[in-house]
């Protein structure tokens, strides 16, 4: 019988009793980097500029109209700042397809509406609009950044950044103190804490002098002195606040990192980084990381965008072949973050068919929710391919589900590669507390994600 067992069952193992010392201190090396890419990239744009350099340093090139495609060329492409494609030329012609690894590079954050300055009570805040799914309690009283750009009528973008710096100052959404808080504690969650409520603190020193407004008008004039920008260039800004939270390891063991923006930064850099390593690939290889995943996909930066067609259609040009081929042939890993299991809410959760910590990437054959809507369900056959190039190239890995199945869930960008004629599959890092201000994934699995991309890019 015991044969049988082990000749039958599918048994899971812990990704630790799976790997050697070598893959202890390439996951710690890897995770260092990655923590390091984590705290420098708090918006899409930084996210952006932060791949660009890392793939100039690998011989990468901005990719001109009419350049020569050659197998092992090395280019990229940028849209509007926000999203990015990273692309390494294979042996293969584009009509054999690509391998393409998509994840995106917004996280959850609290926008400045287009008057966001405004001063009560001689103190100044600054008015937002959250972006993304959160838990509104989650923003009160944590240290913010300030990041973002002004864009200018002259045609002039300014870069914003206060608060990442050491010494630089924070901003916070202040909370009641709970000795007057009875009322308010009696209320749902979602109630407690509004939209119009998470209204940033900016300072309360007024302008010398007399008159109106002078808080309104000194913090206007530090923002002149700083960056040039008068009250009427918020009109054409792009600014946010986001968490203060510097990542770093968690745990006594250190097993675990935690920071801000691992959803989905953490498949993004897997993504990146394992282009960047594929040398010379087979297929050509495209990483693909959109905006705007947050909201819904929408905007001319989103994976709805028709931008991702317009340059892989070129590339295809290039090599005289028409992109419906390409995208027929091709295969894309949706790079998302999925939950891991947390047993402080084990009710949301069907235990079996969770990602758990440390058990590896997370592979999902779909996402979406109540009754499977709105989502890409992956194919069986694509499936069965995927699970073979992991194996063979050792990937801890694991399937994963994103909760019960009446309690609700999410998309990612697979149904929109899927809806290319792209055959797709979810796979991500768990993460716990998705979506708060401060995520936590485990260095195992965060490794295992680049690993795994990495293998399908360089597979057969
Ligand atoms: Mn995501
Ligand atoms: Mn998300």
């Amino acid at each position: 019988m015991d044969e049988l067992r082990e000749k039958l069952f599918y048994q899971q193992k812990n990704g630790y009793d799976r790997i050697d010392m070598e893959e202890r201190l390439a996951l710690e090396a890897y995770s260092a980097d990655y923590m390091a890419f984590l705290n420098a990239s708090r918006t899409e744009r930084e996210a952006v500029k932060n791949a660009v350099a890392a793939a100039r340093e690998r011989g990468f090139t901005e990719y001109r109209r009419g350049m020569e495609l050659t197998p092992g060329t090395k280019l990229y492409h940028i849209n509007r700042g926000k999203a990015i494609t990273l692309v390494t030329i294979g042996r293969q012609p584009l009509s054999q397809g690509a391998v393409i690894a998509g994840a995106h590079v917004d996280s959850p954050r609290l926008d400045m509406k287009q008057f966001p300055l405004y001063e009560d009570t001689e103190m100044g805040y600054l008015r937002t609009h959250y972006y993304g799914g959160i838990k509104k309690f989650h923003w009160i009283t944590i240290p913010l950044e300030l990041h973002g750009v002004v864009a200018l009528k002259n045609g002039d973008v300014v870069d914003v950044s206060i608060g990442r710096e050491p010494g630089e100052p924070k901003f916070v959404i202040t909370d009641l103190l709970p000795h007057l808080g009875g009322e308010m504690m009696k209320k749902p969650m979602n109630e407690a804490y509004t939209g119009e409520g998470l209204t940033v603190l900016i300072g309360s020193a007024p302008y010398a002098g007399a008159g109106k407004d002078r808080v309104r008008l000194a913090l206007l004039s530090i923002l002149n002195d700083l960056y040039g920008i008068t009250e009427e260039d918020f009109l054409s800004a792009e600014l946010a606040v986001v968490p203060s939270y510097e990542a770093c390891e968690i745990g006594l063991d250190r097993s675990m990192i935690g920071g801000y923006g691992q959803d989905d930064k953490v498949c993004a850099y897997a993504a990146l980084r394992a282009l960047l390593d594929a040398e010379a690939p087979e297929r050509t290889c495209v990483c693909m990381l959109a905006d705007k995943e947050e909201t819904g996909s929408e905007g001319v930066t989103g994976m709805l965008s028709d931008a991702f067609e317009s340059f892989m259609e070129e590339l295809c040009q290039a090599q005289g072949v028409a992109l419906r081929r390409c995208f027929e042939n091709s295969f894309c890993l949706s790079a998302d973050v999925p939950s891991a299991f947390d047993p402080l809410y084990a009710d949301a959760f069907e235990k079996r068919s969770t990602a758990k910590i440390n058990y590896g990437v997370g592979i999902l054959k779909y996402t979406g929710s109540r009754g499977k809507h709105n989502t890409n369900d992956a194919s069986a056959e694509s499936l069965a391919a995927l699970r073979r190039i992991l194996d063979e190239n050792q990937v801890v890995w694991q399937m994963a589900e994103l909760g019960k199945v009446d309690h609700g869930g999410g998309g990612t960008i697979a149904k929109f590669m899927a809806q290319r004629n792209i055959d797709t599959v979810d796979l991500g890092t768990p993460l716990l507390s998705m979506h708060a201000p401060f995520e936590i994934c485990s260095k195992l699995d965060c490794y295992s994600t680049y690993k795994a991309i990495r293998s399908v890019f360089t597979a057969r």
